[in-house]
């Protein structure tokens, strides 16, 4: 084994330290397997359920009327989330859209969309209109508020409540921290602040961004109230395999509104072909619970390899897990590329090249960002990305197996240590 590794450039120095850190994870890699197991069970009970035969993988062309195999797949995603429906699509070009859609579907002119959880994902501030973009909410003349997180990262219930008013339509929460510096929220923390919400108003729809979050617990925010759960699937719930696509899944009346948004109002959820994705989709939703468990645990891999090394982790070593997201601060811009160019130099796709910080439009600084995935873009697939400024903090998530991760988060150490930023214990 170790001579294979040293092939792939891991020293006998990095392996070692690697081997002793996976020694003291074996309960906490259980527990994933738990959680993974019951997952399992939840995606092969509602395909049972539901009846998935050969017939479900045809594809459709056209206007993709009676598509079988799709209008199924929405029935099994629906069960496993326990929602009266879902929309589950190749239309939806990524999960920032599929967000739009659940937005523009059931905002009207003169509504109010609440964050009561602080500011949402980036790309959505051009969506609502927080930054003024062509086409947003603002521009249908719907109005925005936003209450932030109290300063211990918990939720501001006086000012929530001061907020909601009688424009409020719909409360837009997000699972995961994303790329900021809060907490991730577990899903009894939204269900919490959910059913917090629906005192005041009852009518009020609840919106979850479930990206990075599914098949992380065994219960999903659509288990504790969402109206309205919504994600990518090139993260975790197209388990690597889905080439494209988002979902929303939710009532029966979220659901449709949306997807008069997402094709037309008239049409809705009757046309769009499936285009030859549906094995992919159906394969990669069998896939999804092991895969998040893989990529669980090359998060918890980072977090106690670099921790122990001296550096700062969010979540720490031993936090309980929302997302598959890591992230660690290196505190130097050197020690940010050296990181990517590690998790780059472990991919299966494109190791032989160097990711370099470039300017990335939307950002504010330089970005380097590194992936070798058979998806582009896919952020289930081991990847890692950092903004060039203080602190100098990497994000790494994804990893389609356990065992790539494992390998990248030792190559990405083994660069560190080759640069002379780290020295091991
Ligand atoms: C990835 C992500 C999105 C959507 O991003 P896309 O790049 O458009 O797929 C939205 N919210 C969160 C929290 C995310 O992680």
């Amino acid at each position: 084994m170790k001579e294979l590794y040293e092939q792939l450039g891991i020293s006998s120095q990095v392996y070692d330290f690697g081997s002793e850190i996976e020694e003291h994870l074996k309960e906490r890699f259980q527990a994933f397997d738990k959680t993974a197991e019951y997952n399992q069970m939840k995606v092969l009970l509602a395909m049972q359920k539901n009846k998935v035969s050969e017939e479900c993988f045809q594809s459709s062309s056209g206007y993709g009327y009676n598509d079988y195999g799709r209008d199924t797949l929405e029935k099994v995603y629906a069960d496993t989330f326990h929602t009266e429906a879902c929309l589950v699509r190749p239309q939806i070009a990524c999960g920032t859209h599929a967000l739009a859609i659940a937005l523009f579907g059931n905002l009207r002119p003169g509504d109010e969309l609440l964050a009561p959880a602080g500011k949402p994902y980036d790309t959505l501030e051009e969506v609502i209109g927080i930054r003024p973009s062509k086409g947003s909410l603002a521009e249908y003349g719907i109005s925005y508020r936003q209450v932030d997180l109290l300063k211990n990262g918990t939720f501001d219930y006086d000012s929530i409540k001061k907020a909601i008013n009688e424009k409020t339509r719909l409360v837009a929460i997000q699972r995961s921290k994303g790329y900021q510096t809060r907490p991730s929220f577990s899903v009894k923390q939204i269900g919490e602040l959910i059913a917090f919400v629906k005192t005041i108003k009852p009518d009020v729809i609840c919106m979850v961004d479930n990206c990075y979050g599914e098949f992380v617990d065994t219960i999903e925010p659509s288990d504790v109230g969402a109206d309205m759960m919504v994600g990518s699937l090139i993260k975790n719930p197209g388990g690597g395999l889905a080439p494209i696509g988002g979902y929303i899944a939710g009532t029966k009346e979220c659901v449709e509104n949306a997807s008069y948004r997402m094709t037309c109002p008239g049409l809705g959820m009757e046309v769009g072909a499936s285009l030859g994705v549906n094995r992919s989709f159906y394969q990669g939703f069998f896939m999804a619970p092991m895969v998040t468990k893989s990529a669980l645990k090359g998060a918890v891999f980072a977090a106690n390899v670099y921790e122990r090394l001296g550096f700062s982790v969010v979540p720490d070593s031993i936090e309980p897990r929302q997302d598959i997201i890591q992230a660690v601060t290196l505190g130097t811009a050197e020690g940010v590329i050296a990181f990517c160019k590690g998790i780059q130099a472990a991919a299966p796709v494109d190791s032989y090249v160097d990711p370099e910080p470039w300017d990335m439009p939307g950002y504010d600084s330089q970005v380097i960002m590194a992936a070798g995935a058979f998806v582009q873009g896919s952020s289930i697939e081991l990847s890692a990305d950092g903004p060039m400024k203080p602190p100098y903090a990497v994000y790494f998530q994804g990893g389609l197996t356990w065992e790539h991760a494992k390998l990248g988060v030792l190559k990405s150490l083994q660069k560190l240590l080759d640069a002379g930023l780290v020295t091991l214990p």
